[in-house]
């Protein structure tokens, strides 16, 4: 409560669904095998979500692993109590010149190994350390960023072979990511995945004709546990369905898949006024009201992470254009409401045309305002940031991440 007065708008994370949505992956690849666990990817502190918190829901849901990209977020989960005991960590993008290998590898954390500059790190550090660094070899199957290509592999094999014998590695998994796994409605993108699913298992054939025999193999993302049961493996890296949203909307709602989003993003009103017809509204004048109306400002902007792309243009306006604004729910006196970004967003603040009388409409400063939400199962249309992301020209993953540190979490 402190923190809704103190800050202009919060950022409430249901915990209990991100564990229920964890929950529910668990359930779903125990479908398809009786072995494969489940990784809660908490990279970029946590989707915007919180790292340690939502590692934690992530953990009473089932997940036996966390994922981060950076090894300051991994060294955090294991600062918060989350020893080996309670999980895996693996992280992956790490540029080797400048990782704490020692560090991570004497907090039992995976580390990805993508060039043959990481392998001689991390040996030279577990033999500094004198333990034992386990690593998961990316394979670059198909999406052209980090990992080792089939040409490179006979190296890295070369490579890695004495480390192994000499105790300085094991070489816990295989890894890879897909590219178009969230497109199951795309033909060419399903060939696509398909063709990346071949390279995976033509780098564990080449493995394992090396002496190399990883014992976890991964490859599938949030779309890929949901729609690719056969490529489960041993473990699963989802990311986006721990929040509640599946990775493209076209595939169909959060509910569709069982998943609940776990983030809403409320503010209160800071001002209602009256204003004539023809008024512009904020920079650039590219929305103007159409006839008498009353407006009322949001208090955050782009500085807290509101995308100034979800801005809200009219024919009217300056650039004679019309574009909706990012949609938002006021709760009015006589029930919620469904209005729109009106003009463009600042960086502290915007304005929406409420589209007649704040007093007929019932609309005071301080009513809740939420930007996006778990959306279904509501009273009035709520948006989600699928909703969001679709006003801004950007994903959900997105609109999360963008939050600053400015919009407090508060945790339910
Ligand atoms: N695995 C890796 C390597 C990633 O970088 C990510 C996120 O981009 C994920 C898994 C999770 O992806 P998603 O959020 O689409 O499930």
């Amino acid at each position: 409560h402190a923190a809704r007065r103190a800050y202009p708008a919060q950022a409430i994370v249901d915990l209990a669904a991100i564990r229920d949505n964890m929950r529910h992956l668990v359930g779903v690849v125990g479908e398809s095998s009786g072995t494969t666990e489940v990784m809660g990817v908490v990279k970029a502190d946590a989707y915007g979500h919180g790292l340690v918190p939502v590692a934690l829901a992530a953990l009473a849901g089932g997940a036996t692993w966390l994922g981060t990209a950076q090894a300051r977020e991994a060294l955090l989960l294991r600062a918060a109590g989350i020893g080996p005991d309670r999980a895996h960590i693996l992280t992956w993008v790490n540029n080797p010149l400048c990782v704490p290998y020692g560090e991570l590898i004497a907090n039992s954390i995976d580390l990805s190994v993508a060039t043959l500059t990481a392998v001689e790190r991390i040996a030279d550090a577990a033999r500094a350390t004198g333990l034992t660094a386990r690593v998961h070899v990316k394979v670059d199957t198909g999406f052209g960023r980090n990992g080792f290509t089939l040409e490179q592999l006979p190296e890295a094999i070369a490579a890695l072979r004495p480390l192994i014998d000499e105790g300085v590695l094991d070489v816990v998994g295989q890894w890879s990511h897909l590219a178009v796994a969230d497109a199951p409605q795309d033909a060419g993108f399903v060939h696509e995945t398909d063709m990346q699913i071949e390279r995976f298992e033509r780098f564990t054939s080449e493995l394992r004709a090396g002496g190399i025999d990883p014992r976890v193999r991964h490859l599938a993302n949030t779309a890929a546990t949901l729609t690719r049961p056969q490529i489960h493996y041993d473990l699963v890296r989802p990311g986006i369905a721990l929040y509640g949203y599946e990775a493209d909307p076209a595939m169909g709602t959060p509910g569709d898949f069982g998943l609940t989003p776990a983030m809403t993003l409320q503010a209160q009103l800071s001002s209602v006024k009256d204003v004539p017809a023809g008024s512009g509204l904020s920079y650039g004048r590219v929305y103007l009201t159409g006839e008498r109306t009353s407006v009322a400002i949001v208090p955050v902007g782009y500085a807290d992470g509101i995308h100034r792309s979800a801005s809200g243009f009219d024919e009217a306006g300056a650039r004679h254009e019309y574009k909706p604004g990012g949609p938002l729910r006021v709760d009015t006196a006589y029930g919620p409401k469904l209005m729109r970004v009106s003009g463009r967003v600042c960086m502290d603040q915007f304005i929406i045309d409420l589209h007649g009388s704040a007093q007929e409409l019932g609309v005071h400063i301080g009513d809740t305002v939420r930007l996006f939400g778990p959306g279904a199962g509501e009273a009035a249309a709520e948006p989600t940031a699928d909703d969001w992301a679709r006003a801004a020209d950007t994903i959900s993953y997105e609109i999360f991440t963008c939050l600053r540190n400015r919009v407090p979490r508060l945790y339910l």
